[in-house]
């Protein structure tokens, strides 16, 4: 099975109708991107910032600065999308001795990520200033977890702005063009997402904590587990609301929860629409793999088909019936 995964190596990542697909890798620190890079990655479509304030005490703008600097020089000219800090929730924090931080009734609903960030503004001009003093030296792009309004975005923009300027004022090198993310991750996000995807340049898909906020299923809690399902209806309505708004709004949009590295989902996310995967290095080969063995147009039929309603009354779940038909075809 390695061997026939490793035979793709090198071969582009199109389905069996022609239709190139981007492959990204997911990444915490840089040793995660070489492995990447050579099982066909052309970037990183998540790079997971807070690993560096789980070591200890939180980094200062020199470490985070050397650490994204790496990340980027170890990409030989491929794309980094540095996400800002999301740390709380399940993400633990215990280092970060904000007052901001202090045991909340419910983490998950509490003061994380971008919500975090900006309750505590002089840690995140730290981290603002270290992704753009990198944006100098590559294809950098930045990227808010956990929006759940266009206020918050209006709000990193004009910090990013500030920053900015300051850096500019000093003689520091920045990129002005720099692209601002969100992740969409939150069901109001979602379904607002013509509203807030209008102040963005592109968006990316956080499917762990979409399918637990949709669900209201903790992603970590082993009793509730058999709730947590990718394909429960409601979240394929709403992925399916993600990928044609947009597509209307002619918004990039890559998915990169660990339902893109899922070769299980892999089919069912085509047809839906997604063109960009990002996830953890080890899954690369195999999503590959159910690419090329794909054809989309014949998955998108049987999405439609499937969303019409006979199928699913008959019990079958929507990925087996996507591999059903297109065994047929
Ligand atoms: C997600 O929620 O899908 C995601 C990619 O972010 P994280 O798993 O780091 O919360
Ligand atoms: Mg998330």
């Amino acid at each position: 099975y390695r061997k026939a995964l490793e035979a793709r190596r090198g071969m582009p990542a199109r389905s069996l109708d022609g239709v190139a697909i981007s492959l990204q890798t997911n990444a915490e620190k840089p040793d995660d991107i070489r492995r990447a890079l050579e099982d066909g990655a052309e970037g990183v479509g998540l790079f997971r910032s807070e690993y560096l304030f789980m070591q200890g005490e939180p980094p200062d703008e020199e470490a985070q600065f050397a650490s994204y600097l790496e990340a980027l020089d170890s990409l030989d000219g491929a794309p980094l999308t540095i996400r800002t800090l999301d740390i709380g929730a399940d993400k633990n924090a215990s280092m970060l001795s904000f007052a901001s931080l202090r045991q909340s009734p419910n983490p998950a609903l509490g003061l994380r990520a971008v919500r975090l960030c900006l309750r505590e503004v002089d840690l995140f001009k730290i981290q603002l200033r270290a992704i753009l003093r990198t944006s100098a030296h590559g294809r950098v792009s930045c990227m808010i977890p956990m929006l759940t309004t266009d206020k918050e975005v209006k709000a990193v923009r004009a910090l990013l702005d500030e920053t900015r300027h300051e850096l500019e004022k000093e003689g520091v090198a920045v990129n002005g063009k720099m692209l601002l993310g969100g992740m969409i991750e939150v069901p109001a996000a979602a379904l607002a997402l013509e509203q807030i995807g209008r102040h963005l340049d592109f968006i990316s898909v956080g499917t762990n904590d979409l399918i637990q906020y949709t669900l209201a299923a903790d992603r970590i809690d082993e009793h509730v587990a058999h709730l947590y399902d990718p394909q429960h209806p409601g979240v394929i309505f709403l992925l399916k609301h993600i990928f044609s708004t947009a597509e209307r709004l002619d918004l990039p949009v890559a998915v990169c929860g660990e339902m893109a590295g899922d070769r299980r989902y892999t089919r069912l996310l085509l047809a839906l629409g997604l063109r960009e995967f990002s996830m953890q290095p080890r899954s690369l080969l195999e999503v590959k793999k159910i690419i090329m063995e794909t054809d989309i147009s014949a998955a998108s039929q049987a999405l439609e088909q499937w969303l019409a309603g006979d199928v699913q009354k008959k019990g079958i779940q929507l990925a087996q019936h996507l591999d059903q038909t297109q065994l047929a075809h």
